[in-house]
């Protein structure tokens, strides 16, 4: 009989003798065991180093629009049906994460969009990006730069939080004048329906830093390291950005794209919330040809979170194909 004790025998021989057949139902009866389903949502962050650059994708929530017909009025349903049906999407209701990018260029803290902020104007699973960002271990005071691809409700209501005051307390906000100018305008926001919502949103998010305002231009630097693409269409001056580290090269393209399946494959489609639909799938099918041409990476707001990945020309429209999940830091 060995001294060992049992743990210290091969779990085939322990198993085989006697001993085994004694510990054998207590080592399978807790498969057996029930655990609560948890139903907690877990921290929506995602992390990988970007050329010298490292990038924090940082969720602010799902946006539930409902019936996916209802973002493409003059898109046949059959068509949008079968189309997700295919890809083994929901065609109930069409979902949009909101990925929020933090660029950290070893210089600055970049934040691009900030989701749509305390109200919660889409339900309790939004307006999350601050917590998320505490989870990432990212303070809201170390984020230098708050760059925005348009004024709409999901990506410049979270500027300024409940009490009034910015919620990144030191950081520069940067959006394209145009933007600026026309989801400020006072007389737009006393209009009825959701443009006049999201004006009064706007100027309650941006008049109070209009002083740390500065404002993009097509093909000029933000920051180093970060460069403004004008895509107008979805807004009047919509913007996307390329970021770029040694040979690392992405665009944060915002609101040029919603989803991945319906927007990249059939690209021409015309969304409800567009100020001018027609301008806006031009500007798509210029980005994403340029994109796919050159294989220049994506960083999207709302496809499947964390939106990084590539697009690839493919019949009349385009392929996605996401960075494969893994920790490369
Ligand atoms: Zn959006």
């Amino acid at each position: 009989m060995s001294a060992l004790p049992p743990f210290a025998l091969g779990r085939r021989r322990l198993l085989a003798g006697a001993l085994g057949a004694a510990i054998l139902p207590v080592l399978t009866r807790r498969a057996d065991a029930a655990a609560p389903i948890s139903g907690v949502r877990p921290a929506d962050w995602y992390r990988t180093r970007f050329g010298e650059f490292e990038i924090t994708v940082v969720g602010d929530g799902d946006l539930d629009l409902g019936e996916p017909a209802a973002g493409f009025p003059g898109h046949p349903r059959d068509d949008l049906t079968q189309l997700l049906r295919a890809n083994f999407r929901s065609t109930e209701k069409l979902v949009l994460p909101q990925n929020c990018f933090v660029v950290n260029t070893g210089r600055q803290m970049v934040l691009f969009d900030t989701g749509v902020g305390y109200t919660r104007p889409f339900g309790p699973h939004t307006g999350m990006l601050l917590a998320n960002l505490r989870a990432a271990g990212i303070m809201p005071e170390q984020i230098d730069a708050v760059v925005c691809s348009h004024g709409h409700i999901d990506h410049v209501w979270g500027i300024i939080g409940g009490d009034g005051k910015p919620n990144f307390p030191n950081a520069q906000v940067f959006i394209s004048k145009a933007d600026f100018d026309f989801w400020t305008d006072e007389a737009r926001g006393r209009t009825d329906g959701w443009v006049g919502v999201f004006v009064q949103g706007a100027r309650r998010n941006l008049l109070p830093v209009r002083e740390r305002l500065t404002f993009v231009e097509d093909g000029k630097e933000v920051v180093p390291g970060v460069i403004a693409v004008s895509s107008p269409g979805h807004t009047v001056g919509h913007t996307a950005y390329v970021v770029q580290s040694g040979n690392a090269k992405a665009m944060f393209i915002g609101d040029l794209a919603h989803h991945e399946v319906i927007m990249l494959r059939r690209p021409q489609i015309e969304f409800a919330y567009d100020t001018d639909p027609r301008q806006s799938a031009q500007s798509r099918l210029r980005l994403l040809r340029m994109l796919a041409q050159e294989r220049i990476g994506v960083m999207s707001y709302h496809f499947a979170f964390p939106g990084l990945g590539h697009v690839a020309a493919e019949g009349e429209g385009f392929g996605w194909y996401p960075l494969p999940w893994g920790v490369n830091l």
